[in-house]
């Protein structure tokens, strides 16, 4: 047998074509979705503080624009690949619709680890990288925000930079501000609370108390920290957390806002007290009844699903687990709620940042929350019932309902000219 492919289109694909069989898709119509509509590849220079230049590689890529502007997070990491970009972004066309938001997807980042650069050289690398992809982002066109190694911070020197060239302040050009220029309240960690929502939810379905439940999550950045943070606070034990150096497992349970000191101080997880050390493979085969996986994508395959032991898995990273994985994990009686639902709390608050910046209208934090739990209940509600009624795993079914209503959109709409 051939061992899974671990090409993150491929894999995108995949997940698309067994929902877009099931659903009966022409052919016309699969071949038109399973590929990006637009993609800008940049190389750039970048002054250094030394005085040298160094020239970086960027990628930005619009997978579909049928049912509004695209939107999609902007990463920045050394391994980054233009099939990682298309993956990502094809997978927020699906996000964007299960959860009825109207922009197609997008995704962009840039080829770095900005932990080895000054923070004068990301600035300057952001501003460069924004300069060259003001060709195809704006308000009404495509809406960058944070994932993996960006920030509020780096949204800002986005917006300023957007701004500059049109002699106007721009605030919906991205979204994931900081507040004072036009964020959402309820931004910051709208990843995770999303996820927060759609587990109460996927417990009251699978009659788990969520306040007895042992905790594993990996990745303790906005996403990770976040869930385990939100987790905690429900009186759910979280036993095990990890970051890109490792992680730390206390059966009894770890305090989070003291390892979220520990990190700030440290810079990891690794080293905090009362805690054993363990590898990242290791966090995903823990005894534990939630795992969320809130890293990087491809970490459970058909090589260790079978030994992952949650009964409940929420995926607040985008694409963590492969096709191969999520046949074993749903024969297990692993019940997934997949990237397309569990991620979509950012991306959802991202909207109503959106949204206030264009009508120049701000929300209290108790708004956006309780607009937050709506779309992400009423979604989960919509994938559930679809999955009991096709007898499919809760991402085929989150699948048929995103990629039905971007087929419509395009059916409706017709072929330019
Ligand atoms: P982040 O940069 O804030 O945090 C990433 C975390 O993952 C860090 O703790 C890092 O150390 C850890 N990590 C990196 N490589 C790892 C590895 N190999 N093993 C274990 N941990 C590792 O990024 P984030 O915004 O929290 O994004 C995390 C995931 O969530 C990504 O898949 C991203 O696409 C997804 N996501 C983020 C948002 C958002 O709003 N930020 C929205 C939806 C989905």
């Amino acid at each position: 047998m051939l061992a899974e492919t671990l090409n993150p289109l491929a894999i995108a694909q995949e997940q698309f074509d067994i929902a877009a069989e099931m659903l009966h898709l022409p052919q016309q119509l699969r071949g038109h979705l399973r590929v990006p509509q637009r993609e800008l590849c940049v190389h750039f220079p970048v002054k250094m503080d030394d005085g040298s230049t160094r020239v970086y590689t960027g990628f930005r890529v619009q997978h579909n624009l049928s049912r509004g502007p695209t939107k999609g997070g902007i990463r920045y990491h050394p391994d980054l690949s233009i099939d990682d970009i298309r993956a990502l972004a094809m997978l927020m066309t699906w996000k964007c619709a299960v959860s009825g938001l109207p922009y197609g997807g997008a995704k962009g980042g840039v080829v770095v680890d900005p932990k080895t650069l000054s923070e004068s050289e990301v600035e300057r690398l952001t501003r460069r990288y924004a300069s060259e992809m003001s060709l195809v982002i704006g308000p009404e066109k495509d809406i960058p925000a944070p994932d993996v190694n960006t920030n509020p911070q780096i949204m800002a020197w986005i917006m300023d930079t957007v701004s500059m060239h049109k002699g106007y302040t721009v605030p919906a050009v991205v979204t994931g501000k900081p507040l004072n220029i036009g964020g959402s309240e309820g931004r910051s960690d709208a990843t995770a609370r999303g996820a927060v929502y759609v587990l109460s939810e996927a417990a009251r379905h699978l009659s788990m108390d969520l306040s007895r439940a042992r905790v594993s999550v990996q990745g303790f950045g906005n996403a990770g920290a976040n869930t385990a943070q939100m987790l905690a606070d429900f009186g759910a034990t979280v036993v095990a957390v990890s970051d890109s150096r490792g992680g730390v497992y206390n059966p009894g349970g770890l305090d989070i806002g003291a390892l979220q000191n520990h990190k700030r101080r440290t810079g990891a997880v690794a080293g905090f007290m009362e805690a054993d050390h363990i590898s990242n493979a290791e966090l995903l085969e823990i005894d534990c009844d939630i795992l969320v996986p809130a890293a990087l994508g491809y970490q459970i395959t058909e090589g260790n699903a079978p030994r992952v032991r949650a009964r409940l898995i929420a995926e607040a990273a985008n694409a963590p687990i492969t096709p191969a994985a999520d046949r074993i994990l749903y024969d297990q009686g692993c019940f997934v709620l997949p990237d397309v639902l569990a991620g979509a709390g950012g991306i959802t608050v991202s909207y109503f940042e959106w949204v206030q910046g264009l009508q120049e209208f701000f929300w209290t934090e108790r708004e956006v929350h309780a607009q937050l739990e709506r779309v992400m209940v009423i979604a989960f509600q919509n994938v559930l019932r679809m999955a009991q009624k096709h007898r499919v795993h809760m991402r085929t079914a989150a699948y048929m309902i995103g990629v039905q209503q971007v087929a419509d959109a395009v059916t409706t709409r017709g072929i330019y000219p």
